[in-house]
C-alpha cells in the first residue's frame, strides 16, 4: 500500500469516453484508502431504482445533456456526507461532478467551509478519433460502475462483469449521436473548468491514447504529490 502523506482530494475532468472510469477503477486498487463518487453512475443506479431523479434524468441523458444543477448538486452533497468526504482527513475522489461553472462554485463552497478543499485536478488529454471508437465496445456494470472494452479490456467472461458475474450492459448513450452532443456539452460547460482550476495552482494534465498509457503517469503524479516514495 502506498505510503500517503496527506489526504487526496482529486478531480478527475475529461471528456466523455476519455476513461475517467477506467482510471477511477486502478486508482482505487492501488490507493485503498480512496473513495470515489462518479456522478454518472449515480445517476445510472438511480435510473435503476426508478428514483424522481432517475426518472427525470433518463431522458435528459438519453440526449447527451446535463441534469439541472439543482438536483444533481442535491445528489451530490447527499453522497458527499455519505461517503464522509467532509472529514478534512479522508482521502478521496471525483469523477463527473462538477461538470459546469455553477457546480464547480458550489462544490468549492462546501468543501472550503469543511476545510476539505479540492487539492488536485487532472485533465485526462485523449484525442477525440480515439474516444470515439473505444464508445462503440464499452460496456458497463451498472452497479458498480466498472468499465470493459472490448479490445482493451475484455470481461472474463463474455457479457458478465469480472467479480459479481452479473450481465453488463451498453450504455443507452453510448451511440454516435448521443455522443456528438455530449463532447459538445463538454466542450462548451465543462473545459472552462480547466482554466479556473488552473488558477488556484491545482491543475494538471496527462495525456495519452489509452489508459494503459495514462494510469502510470497518474499514479506517478499522486505518489510525488502525496507520498514520500
Ligand atoms: P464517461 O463516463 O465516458 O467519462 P461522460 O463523462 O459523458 O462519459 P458520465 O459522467 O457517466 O459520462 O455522465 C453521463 C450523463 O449523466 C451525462 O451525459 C449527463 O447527462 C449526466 N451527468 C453526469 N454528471 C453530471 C453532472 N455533474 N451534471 C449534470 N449532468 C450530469
Ligand atoms: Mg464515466
Amino acid at each position: 500500500m502506498s505510503n500517503i502523506l496527506r489526504p487526496i482530494r482529486l478531480l478527475l475532468l475529461g471528456a466523455p469516453g476519455s476513461g475517467k472510469g477506467t482510471q477511477t477503477s486502478r486508482i482505487l486498487k492501488d490507493f485503498p484508502q480512496i473513495s470515489a463518487i462518479s456522478s454518472g453512475d449515480l445517476l445510472r443506479q438511480q435510473i435503476k431504482l426508478g428514483t424522481p431523479i432517475g426518472k427525470e434524468a433518463e431522458a435528459i441523458i438519453k440526449k447527451g445533456d446535463l441534469i439541472p444543477d439543482d438536483s444533481i448538486v442535491s445528489l451530490i452533497k447527499e453522497e458527499l456526507n455519505a461517503k464522509n468526504f467532509l472529514n478534512a482527513s479522508s482521502s478521496w475522489l471525483l469523477d463527473g461532478f462538477p461538470r459546469n461553472a455553477t457546480q464547480a462554485h458550489v462544490l468549492d463552497k462546501t468543501l472550503s467551509s469543511h476545510d476539505s478543499s479540492l487539492n488536485l485536478v487532472v485533465e485526462l488529454d485523449v484525442p477525440e478519433e480515439v474516444i470515439l471508437d473505444r464508445i462503440e465496445n464499452r460496456w458497463v456494470h451498472i452497479p458498480s460502475g466498472r468499465v470493459y472494452n472490448l479490445t482493451f479490456n475484455p470481461p472474463k467472461v463474455p457479457g458478465k462483469d469480472d467479480i459479481t458475474g452479473e450481465p453488463l450492459s451498453k450504455r443507452p448513450d453510448d451511440n454516435p449521436v448521443t455522443f456528438k452532443e455530449r463532447i459538445d456539452t463538454y466542450k462548451h460547460q465543462t473545459l472552462p473548468l480547466l482554466e479556473y482550476y488552473n488558477k488556484f495552482g491545482i491543475l494538471r494534465s496527462v495525456k495519452g491514447e489509452t489508459s494503459d498509457i495514462i494510469y502510470p503517469q497518474l499514479k506517478e503524479l499522486l505518489l510525488k504529490e502525496f507520498s514520500k516514495q
